[in-house]
């Protein structure tokens, strides 16, 4: 059945349903096959690109799919592939990331050399009836992203959390957006080299949108875009794991352009894999 349309003023009239209600009751759920169709198709074809899709759960008495990826760039030399996990759409409203992270395997399929020396494990619907319901939280009612290593009961957290144990992930990054931000962010967490890396990320993200300069940003200290804090529960590496993984969070405006917070997400992750190189490669030579 067809939602009845209601004018503006309507909508703005004293005892009106709220607006988010309204828009969720109005947009139909998302297909995950259907966003995600673009990316099996060139997996089906290519040798650097796998669908991994046997992560499943059950919720509401339904099974889904964690999906999930993996590129396999070409071979940097003798040393072991770096592992580099990189997470969308935690929360289930924030659908820039995921597109833009189907967007970097897309371009990593055609210019494979950007992954040289690289595996990288993409996580791209991590809250999949989030997702399909354009929210926040997952079907449960959980913000899943305050959830990690807090021995959560929710599926799709006990997945992602044995993903990180078992990848053991070199590097770790999520794509957030922020609705209250104007200008592009991010979140410098775990090994030191972490904010060395972050730097550049903005650099590049800002071809694209301009980085949000405040000194406070989502109630955290922050100084040039970069916030070294963090809320308790995010997705993270195990807590135990040593040497600390590089964990970084890309935060991009709610507001611009969908284009431009694409371009931009895709331009901070080609820096991050590009400059956490040139790092790896210093520090064996010296
Ligand atoms: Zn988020």
């Amino acid at each position: 059945m067809q939602p009845i349309p209601m004018s503006f003023a309507q909508l703005l009239a004293p005892g009106a349903p709220n607006l988010s209600a309204v828009r969720s009751a109005a947009a139909p759920r998302r297909s995950i096959a259907e966003v995600l169709a673009p990316l099996d198709r060139l997996a089906s074809n290519s040798a650097s690109l796998i669908a991994n899709l046997n992560a499943n759960f059950k919720t509401g008495g339904k099974e889904y799919g964690l999906p999930r990826y993996l590129f396999i760039g070409p071979s940097g030399g003798d040393a072991e592939p770096l592992r580099i996990g990189i997470f969308a759409g935690v929360h289930g409203d924030e659908p820039e990331g995921v597109h833009a992270l189907i967007r970097f395997l897309t371009l990593l399929e055609q210019q494979p050399e950007l992954a040289t020396g690289y595996c990288i494990f993409a996580y791209p619907v991590c809250n999949p009836t989030g997702f399909e319901d354009r929210t926040r939280h997952s079907r449960s009612g959980k913000d899943l992203n305050r959830e990690f290593w807090r021995g959560s009961f929710q599926p799709e957290v006990q997945l992602l959390q044995s993903e990180l144990v078992a990848h053991a992930f070199d590097g770790i990054i999520s794509l957030h957006t922020d609705d209250t931000s104007h200008g592009f962010y991010g979140f410098a967490r775990g090994a030191t080299i972490t904010k060395d890396l972050v730097e550049p990320a903005l650099n590049a993200a800002e071809q694209y949108l301009p980085r949000n300069g405040s000194d406070q940003i989502d109630g955290f200290k922050a100084r040039n875009g970069i916030i070294r804090d963090g809320y308790q529960g995010i997705l993270s590496a195990p807590p135990r794991v040593r040497p600390r993984p590089f964990e970084i969070i890309l935060e991009s405006p709610q507001a611009a352009p969908v284009y431009l917070k694409e371009a931009a997400i895709v331009a901070a992750l080609r820096s991050i894999l590009e400059r956490y190189r040139e790092f790896i490669s210093y520090a064996q030579n010296l």
